[in-house]
């Protein structure tokens, strides 16, 4: 098929964790020339209304796990190819990094179809920026040399020998989409003998101004731990270097329970900015 000349392009960029300036240049320039902007509920209102051109068509299409209201993966897919095949600019906006815990293959496949062009912008996934800001090294001499992004979102994807492998790996374990399920983690890692020198890190809202890091040693959190809930979204990290934090952390926790990125409506809502 030949390329119409009027075919659009679709930037997916990833917008970081949450500060607004880890957005990376490249993703900035494509935001102030967009038309229509395709965005995830985990990214930054400051991105949105600060960054990103007054004139585009800023649609938000976010999911959130277990909350039931999100844009079905299809219709996401079916605007992306909509506005491109009108010829115009479209940002794919999405949490943390592109490639991580994404759709991105869909979406990809969806323009691969209709033969579209598209550009991929990494972003900083949420480990990066979590570990940053929590003061943790993810790898580090004598503490653990990888780093392994893994999710327990749906618990019944691990079976048990993967459970004892993990429990004894020096790797850094980071969690995401994990803190419904952190009490059934812990306890299939106690039950796998993970050593008593790991330690775990909670980290709410990462990278924002209503961050919060609980830092714990796996065993005693374990017998505490009762029904605590966490602000979405929340990654935890284990290992050895999860201790680091108590000695590095350079920012205040906010003790705020308020949310930085508002929770997902009940309907997916396309808003036009005067
Ligand atoms: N593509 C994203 C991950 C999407 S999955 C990335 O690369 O970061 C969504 C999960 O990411 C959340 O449930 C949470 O576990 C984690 N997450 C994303 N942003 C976060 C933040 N600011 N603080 C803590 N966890 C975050």
């Amino acid at each position: 098929m030949i390329q119409n000349i009027h075919t659009g392009k679709v930037i997916i960029a990833g917008a970081g964790p949450g500060d607004p300036e880890l957005l990376t240049l490249k993703a900035l320039r494509y935001l102030q020339q967009a038309d229509v902007v395709i965005t995830d509920r985990l990214v930054s209102d400051v991105i949105l209304n600060e960054y990103t051109n007054k004139e585009a068509l800023i649609l938000h299409v976010g999911k959130q796990c277990r909350k039931g209201a999100s844009t079905p993966q299809f219709i996401i897919n079916e605007l992306l190819v909509e506005y491109a095949l009108q010829g115009k600019s479209v940002v794919r906006l999405k949490g943390g990094d592109v490639s991580i815990f994404s759709n991105v293959l869909d979406e990809l496949t969806a323009l691969l179809k209709y033969k579209i062009p598209y550009e991929i912008i990494p972003g900083i996934t949420a480990a990066s920026g979590a570990a940053a800001y929590a003061g943790i090294p993810l790898t580090a001499r004598d503490h653990s040399t990888a780093v392994r992004l893994l999710t327990y979102y749906k618990t019944d994807i691990l079976n048990d020998e993967y459970w004892k492998e993990l429990a004894q790996t020096d790797d850094t374990l980071v969690f995401y989409m994990s803190s419904d399920t952190l009490g059934a983690l812990l306890a299939k890692l106690i039950q796998h003998n993970i050593s008593p020198d790991k330690h775990l890190a909670i980290i709410e809202q990462a990278t924002t101004p209503m961050q919060n890091v609980h830092s714990h040693n796996i065993y005693e959190y374990a017998k505490n731990e009762s029904g605590n809930t966490y602000v979405s979204p929340t990654l935890i990290i284990i290992g050895k270097v999860a201790a680091l934090h108590q000695q590095f952390q350079w920012l205040p926790n906010s003790n705020s329970k308020n949310y930085y990125f508002k929770p997902i409506e009940k309907t997916a809502k396309a808003e036009a900015r005067a």
